[in-house]
């Protein structure tokens, strides 16, 4: 993994957060790095406040290059004992990304039901 560049642009436009999974919205400062990997340009896009506390949990951790973990995944593996330690905006997002990927789990179960009862014909459909 080569770094080729790092900076804090304003999004012109709203980017997701590669840590935390939630809006960049427009007008916002954000982190962006752009690297090599594998022959391949990469860019990631940051929160400034995700991008801080996902390099000090991997520092922590002795994570780096290939082993890198993004916040979230932070999360995923620690629980929600994590969002105790980190800035409050960013346990707020981690918590705003879990409850969409809740409701948007909830709504494809929903979608799935109704396509199988028309399927069957044993909905009221
Ligand atoms: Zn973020």
């Amino acid at each position: 993994m080569t770094r080729l560049s790092s900076k804090t642009p304003t999004a012109r436009k709203s980017h997701i957060c590669d840590g935390c999974n939630t809006e960049i919205a427009a007008g916002t400062v954000y982190a962006e790095y752009r690297g090599v990997y594998e022959g391949s340009e990469y860019v990631r896009r940051h929160h400034v406040e995700c991008r801080d506390a996902e390099a000090e949990l991997n520092s922590i951790n002795d994570l780096d290059g290939e082993d890198w973990m993004t916040i979230a995944e932070h999360y995923e593996e620690a629980g929600d004992e994590l969002l105790a330690d980190l800035p409050p905006i960013v346990a707020d997002r981690l918590r705003l990304w879990v409850k969409r990927s809740e409701d948007r789990s909830a709504a494809r179960l929903a979608a799935a039901r109704a396509a199988l009862s028309a399927a069957t014909g044993t909905g009221e459909a």
